[in-house]
């Protein structure tokens, strides 16, 4: 089963980030910021900005998007459920022998959307340039490029 969930951007087409080893929060350019980036290769993994450890790109999910997207997921799979038991009922009966769904499962209510305000401010690594990040007005030097983790003054 395959739920769609859309996480918010911000105004400039950056989408928030949680780094898994030190759960600072950044964020990233969502798909190529340039015509440049554009024609890099995909990463597979990022580079922290604060502590500078790589991750796989699927890791960075915010505490936030993990449980939106596990509040959105929940009510659509109890609505397929309960969906395929009432047709599992029918399929079960018969002339001389009647099941019949009598109640309904519980769904949950979806969560409202999250929002995504437009702070931090916006850097961009002198080795990596193409791919520009957000990260909070009070980081402090030396941050590391997402690219390839080189570390760098603000
Ligand atoms: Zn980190
Ligand atoms: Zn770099």
């Amino acid at each position: 089963m395959n739920i769609p969930v859309s996480l918010p951007l911000d105004n400039d087409g950056f989408l928030r980030r949680e780094c898994p080893n030190c759960v600072r929060q950044y964020k990233w350019h969502d798909g190529p910021a340039s015509e440049e980036a554009e024609n890099q290769p995909p990463a597979d993994a990022y580079y922290c900005p604060f502590c500078g450890v790589a991750a796989a790109t699927d890791q960075w999910w915010t505490t936030e998007q993990v449980e939106y997207t596990q509040g959105v997921a929940m009510p659509a799979a109890i609505q397929v459920l309960d969906d395929e038991l009432g047709s599992a009922f029918k399929g079960m009966s018969s002339k001389n022998f009647k099941i019949k769904q009598t109640g309904h499962l519980d769904v949950p209510d979806e969560p409202d959307p999250l929002t995504e305000p437009d702070d931090m401010m916006i850097v961009a690594s002198p080795c990596h340039g193409w791919e520009p990040i957000k990260v909070p007005e009070d980081t402090t030097s030396p941050i590391h490029c997402l690219v390839c983790g080189q570390a760098f003054a603000l």
